[in-house]
């Protein structure tokens, strides 16, 4: 295939200054900044400007049958959207805009590249009594791609993953035509999936690989006026989890509950290995920590709600640390400064495995020497959770590279004992467990509709549970 001959015609889409083959841009696209995941390569970068754009470059790239990788700002810890067969990447972020805000269904219809600081800005601008979910991630990270690969916010008690904050989207296919799928497919509303086949799940869980989301609905909520964040510790995860599974089943205006362990907790001002605390336990420090926000709508019912948190906290031994509002950007767990990278075991899994999997990955990270990271965050009013462990590791250092790689695949590999354990953002090792694993007949339908989506697989190649 003759790239300049593609470049020529991409060009006549997007103009001259949205494209570049130049080496210093395709830098910038080729890898995932925070992973120890291998580099990929990407051909050419383009930055379309509507719908109808994205559109024109997946027609294009079905001629040549060149990958397509959509991109909105490539850190999402699984390196999913790194062009793995090389191919077009199409950064997303001139797509940044609110098309419209409905205060009474309390949705928002935003482009498909919109960051969490422009829409958190636009509300706050705009609509002040009303916000979106809050990640833990960069404020200029996707709001889409968080949603599409089940990401979580500081509201999953209320509402779930990032997915189930999705009411309805536009989506160019692999194919090259644009659809809708919800309350919009027919209608000027985008209130909701309901109560049509629900084909949002043809793009949720996908990695990108069946369609380029250009418009989609997120759920937003109401600013209310009290809120507390407590912050709990306690003696040891075995302690702590009940107390936070029991609180998440009392209602008490509770939107977030989040458990830390102290490897987390002791670096959110910063992390620094060196000064790290390898073994909490054995040196006696609590290891639990526990988050839990609360809100409501007047003061009588708010303080009524804390009281009632803070005594099923006492009940179970847990002691309040501070009551108050804390910051809500919590990645300080990660350093990223001089060649800092990090990288996840991040999973869905039942409530009654956290304990377990925090313990294997202790142990496990306890053999490599490394500070072990735990974060589970309860979703949906306890009806699942995700668990995770975090490694911080020096990208400019290959061993330690490989020790980061080896000892992630390690824990990956012995939660596996735990029943239902299913990472989200999987890296491409990960994806292999889990065809293994799924029914025949289930992966079977999963790769129709993959090829019906997008029959010359030029989306995303080399990512998914999709991919050949
Ligand atoms: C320090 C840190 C903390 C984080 N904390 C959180 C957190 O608390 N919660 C959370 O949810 N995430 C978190 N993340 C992960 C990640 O940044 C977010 O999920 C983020 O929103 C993903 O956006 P991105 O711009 O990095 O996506 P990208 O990496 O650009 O894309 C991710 C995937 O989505 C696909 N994609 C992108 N845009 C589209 C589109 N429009 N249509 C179809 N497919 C698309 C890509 O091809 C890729 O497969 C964190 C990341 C970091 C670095």
């Amino acid at each position: 295939m003759d790239l300049d001959e593609v470049v020529t015609e991409l060009e006549k889409v997007v103009g001259e200054r949205y494209i570049s083959n130049r080496p210093e841009e395709q830098f910038l696209y080729h890898y995932d900044f925070v992973t120890a995941e291998p580099e990929g390569k990407c051909d050419i970068a383009i930055i379309p400007g509507s719908s109808e754009e994205v559109q024109e470059i997946v027609k294009i790239a079905n001629r040549y049958k060149i990958p397509v990788v959509p991109w909105v700002s490539g850190i999402n810890f699984g390196s999913i959207a790194t062009p793995r067969k090389g191919g077009i990447v199409v950064d997303l972020r001139r797509l940044n805009r609110v098309l419209e805000v409905n205060e009474d269904d309390m949705y928002a219809v935003v482009e498909g590249g919109i960051t969490w600081a422009d829409l958190r800005g636009y509300l706050n601008k705009y609509h002040p009594d009303f916000r979106p979910g809050v990640t833990w991630s960069p404020p200029g990270t996707g709001v889409i791609p968080s949603c599409l690969c089940y990401g979580m916010f500081d509201l999953g008690m209320l509402g779930g993953t990032g997915a189930e904050f999705i009411n309805g989207l536009e989506v160019v296919l692999g194919s090259g035509e644009l659809i809708r799928v919800g309350s919009c497919s027919l209608s000027n509303y985008w209130y909701g999936r309901q109560p049509l086949p629900d084909l949002a799940g043809l793009f949720i869980g996908w990695e990108g690989t069946t369609g380029i989301v250009t418009k989609a609905s997120i759920k937003i909520w109401p600013k209310l006026p009290f809120r507390t964040d407590f912050l709990i510790s306690g003696k040891e995860m075995r302690i702590g989890v009940p107390v936070m599974l029991k609180l998440a089943k009392a209602g008490l205006g509770i939107c977030d509950i989040c458990i830390l362990n102290v490897g987390w907790a002791q670096s959110l001002q910063g992390f620094d290995e060196k000064y790290a605390i390898l073994d909490p336990i054995k040196q006696n420090i609590p290891d639990f920590v526990g988050l839990i926000t609360t809100q409501a709508y007047t003061e009588k019912q708010h303080k009524a709600q804390c009281e009632a948190i803070q005594e099923i906290c006492k009940e179970g031994n847990l002691e309040k640390s501070t009551g108050g509002q804390t910051p809500i950007q919590f990645w300080g767990c990660w350093n990223f400064s001089r060649g800092g990278g990090g990288q996840w075991i991040g999973s869905y899994c039942s409530t009654r495995d956290i304990i377990k999997y925090y313990e294997i990955s202790r142990k496990i990270c306890l053999k490599y020497n490394k500070p072990h990271q735990f974060y589970s965050r309860i979703l949906f009013g306890g009806h699942y959770c995700v668990a995770r462990t975090n490694i911080n590791f020096n990208k400019n250092d290959p061993e330690e590279i490989k020790t980061a790689r080896k000892l992630l695949k390690e824990i990956h590999d012995a939660v596996q004992q735990l029943d239902g354990v299913v990472m989200y953002k999987p890296p491409t090792w990960a994806i292999r467990t889990y065809k293994d694993k799924m029914i025949p007949t289930t992966r079977q339908l999963i790769e129709k509709i993959k090829q019906l989506l997008d029959p010359n697989q030029i989306l995303n190649p080399g990512q998914g549970i999709g991919d050949e």
